[in-house]
């Protein structure tokens, strides 16, 4: 008994105290900035996925991959810091310009009132990995780790769409995976939320070009929350769920 209390008590705390305050290495990429406007038309070149756009000089998030190349090319032009506040619930506030470098946030107003009150304790979503990769649901396997504990916020996977109270969708959407998407997102009962992680998720990433993406199924349905990231850390995702909930930053231990 002595020898297992002794192995706890060196062990310490597993979890992560406060998810909202962990400084990540430099070397993460997080949130790009744009450090001024200026045209190279190396950028669109080096870009495998058309997030960067010229005239003024803007970077997609929804698109991007994270792969670094502009940083590198023009570590003069762009940054990525190790911020992991990525999640709005606004399309457009994923475009980051020079004028528009600072950190991203969910416009309240713009999250359903019934969210939080429905689903400010417990909240159960069921994913789908719709032509992923598996990198985004790891990651997404890693937020119920004993280290992220994102079980303490009362934020759980669970197995069937029936118990859920959202759906949290991976991948680009594969033409194979747009049914069995449509009947997941039918077999939650209302009011329901619908969460975009990963670049593939919200753009189709690097395969938005091919005919095998059937993407028609987010045409006529509002998305809650988009969580880039490719694939989205755990922080960015259990963070960008508890600002959809409107918990405080200093409430997330
Ligand atoms: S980091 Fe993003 S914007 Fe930059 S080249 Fe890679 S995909 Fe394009």
């Amino acid at each position: 008994m002595l020898e297992f209390l002794s192995i706890i008590y060196h062990q310490g705390k597993q979890y992560i105290p406060n998810v909202a305050t962990v400084d990540l290495s430099p070397a993460f990429r997080g949130r790009p900035v744009i450090l001024k406007d200026e045209v190279d038309y190396q950028l669109i070149s080096v870009c495998p996925t058309g997030a960067i756009d010229l005239s003024p000089l803007r970077l997609d998030l929804g698109k991007c991959i994270l792969c670094g190349e502009c940083a590198h090319v023009r570590p003069d032009l762009i940054q990525f810091t190790s911020d992991y506040f990525l999640s709005v619930n606004e399309r457009d506030k994923l475009i980051i310009s020079h004028d528009n470098s600072e950190s991203l946030q969910l416009n309240p107003e713009k999250i359903r009132k019934e969210i939080f009150k429905l689903y400010g304790r417990s909240l159960k979503l069921r994913q789908v990995s719709a032509g992923g990769d598996c990198s985004a649901e790891w990651e997404l396997n890693a937020c119920s780790n004993v280290n992220f504990d994102m079980g303490r916020f009362g934020i759980e996977f669970v197995a069937s769409p029936r118990h859920a109270d959202g759906m949290v969708v991976t991948g680009p959407i594969s033409e194979n995976m747009a049914k069995a998407l449509e009947k997941t997102w039918e077999s939650i009962p209302e009011p329901r939320v619908l969460i975009l992680a990963g670049t593939d998720a919200i753009s189709g990433g690097v395969f938005a070009q091919s005919e095998a993406i059937n993407r028609t199924f987010l045409d006529s349905l509002p998305v809650d929350l988009y969580i880039p990231g490719n694939p989205p850390h755990p922080l960015t995702f259990i963070n960008g769920i508890l600002d959809l909930l409107s918990v405080p930053r200093n409430k997330r231990k």
